[in-house]
């Protein structure tokens, strides 16, 4: 083999046009090397925020050839334009075992329609293709799904090592088993909450998203930001699974510039809900050290702002802890293990965010049934 085309997922956040975060590249890093020891070219793809199907300098993967190229210890060429075009053809093809790094994807509009002509371009001067953006594959998209009919296609270790955790945490045979979900958004948990109360033992649930719940329960939530569309589907859930869901008894509320802890039933007209109370924390502690399992989504207050972190912190070290299996998911809720230097502490960070809500949803992955296909 000469040239292998690797999808990888350099979605990195960008302050001023610098790479802010790199650990998604450093991520990729062990998938690139195993490569190059085989003495094959590369040519990494990937998608960068959403400029919509044309190219647009902000969301360029320029600044990132450097830091790939730093941590490689040897060059990374970066291929300016659209990939695919002629820069792409003459780059793939001048040095078949430089490391080059294409431009964002989402720069063509094939990417996002799963144009094969798209990926008939991108294919050119490839022998095979290695799939490792995880968190792609709940997409049809051009480099999840087209690319694969084209070059003889495989999954790379990230996607491996993701499927195995999520797999798993599911078939583990652990009990007892539990999920604590947080965040704000009902529309990305109800899917995840219907699938898995049926197989779990214990939902604990923070964030906005238990204030639903606790105004579907008849408690008044005050001013707390919550959502009334989301009411009923909140009442079914918990009148289904009252011995399984874990609403908070106290709650870290702001009223009139005042931050207090008060029992869900005593929470003013003018106060708002932003975090767990420390005693329903302390509640909690000696279950979820009790786990055979766990997973873990989204955060349990209003985190950005301390001290609303507490909660959101408190759980993460408590499943730092955990015996049992941890599997931890979604941007807020991995950020937080990672501000507290627990990434050593759990049995698996899920980088897929949708992705893995998708898997874990019981829904197959265009762009893992496309790899399967193959
Ligand atoms: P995730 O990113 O984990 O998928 P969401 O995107 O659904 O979760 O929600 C995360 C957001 O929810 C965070 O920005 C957090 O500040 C917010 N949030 C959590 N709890 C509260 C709360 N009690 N009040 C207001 N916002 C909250
Ligand atoms: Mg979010």
């Amino acid at each position: 083999m000469r040239r292998v085309l690797v999808r990888v997922d350099f979605n990195v956040p960008l302050t001023d046009g610098q790479v802010a975060d790199d650990f998604r590249i450093q991520a990729a890093l062990p998938t690139v090397r195993a490569l190059l020891e085989r003495k094959v070219g590369i040519t990494l793809i990937s998608h960068l925020g959403r400029p919509a199907g044309r190219p647009h300098g902000a969301f360029s993967l320029q600044p990132l050839a450097e830091v790939v190229s730093r941590h490689l210890g040897q060059p990374v060429t970066f291929v300016p334009g659209v990939p695919g075009d002629s820069t792409y053809r003459q780059a793939v093809s001048a040095d078949p075992g430089a490391v080059l790094l294409a431009e964002n994807l989402r720069f063509d509009p094939g990417e996002e329609t799963n144009d094969p002509d798209f990926a008939i371009r991108l294919a050119f001067g490839h022998d095979g293709f290695v799939q490792d953006a995880f968190g792609t594959l709940h997409r049809a998209h051009a480099s999840t799904v087209a690319i694969t009919r084209l070059l003889p296609a495989c999954a790379g270790p990230l996607v491996a090592a993701e499927v195995r955790a999520l797999d798993l945490l599911l078939s583990d045979p652990r009990r007892p088993f539990g999920l604590a979900v947080g965040g704000a958004k009902m529309k990305d948990k109800l899917p995840l909450l219907r699938r898995l109360l049926p197989e779990v033992n214990t939902v604990f649930l923070g964030g906005a998203l238990a204030n639903t719940f606790l105004a579907a329960s008849g408690l008044a939530v005050g001013s707390s930001l919550y959502e009334p569309a989301e009411l009923d589907s909140a009442a079914a859930l918990l009148e289904s699974w009252p011995e399984v869901i874990h609403l908070p008894d106290t709650v870290v509320v702001e009223a009139a510039g005042q931050v207090d802890e008060v029992a869900v039933t005593e929470v003013s007209a003018d106060a708002r809900i932003m975090d767990v109370g420390e005693r329903t924390l302390q509640a909690w502690r000696p279950i979820v050290l009790g786990l055979g399992r766990l997973f873990w989504n989204g955060p349990m207050g209003l985190y950005e702002r301390p001290p609303f972190d507490h909660g959101t912190a408190t759980l993460a070290r408590t499943i730092g802890e955990m015996t049992g299996m941890s599997v931890v998911g979604g941007g807020d809720s991995l950020a937080a293990i990672r501000r507290l230097g627990l990434e050593g502490a759990v049995s698996h960070l899920s980088t897929g965010g949708g992705a893995s809500l998708t898997y874990l949803e019981g829904e197959i992955l265009p762009g893992l049934q496309a790899l399967e296909e193959r």
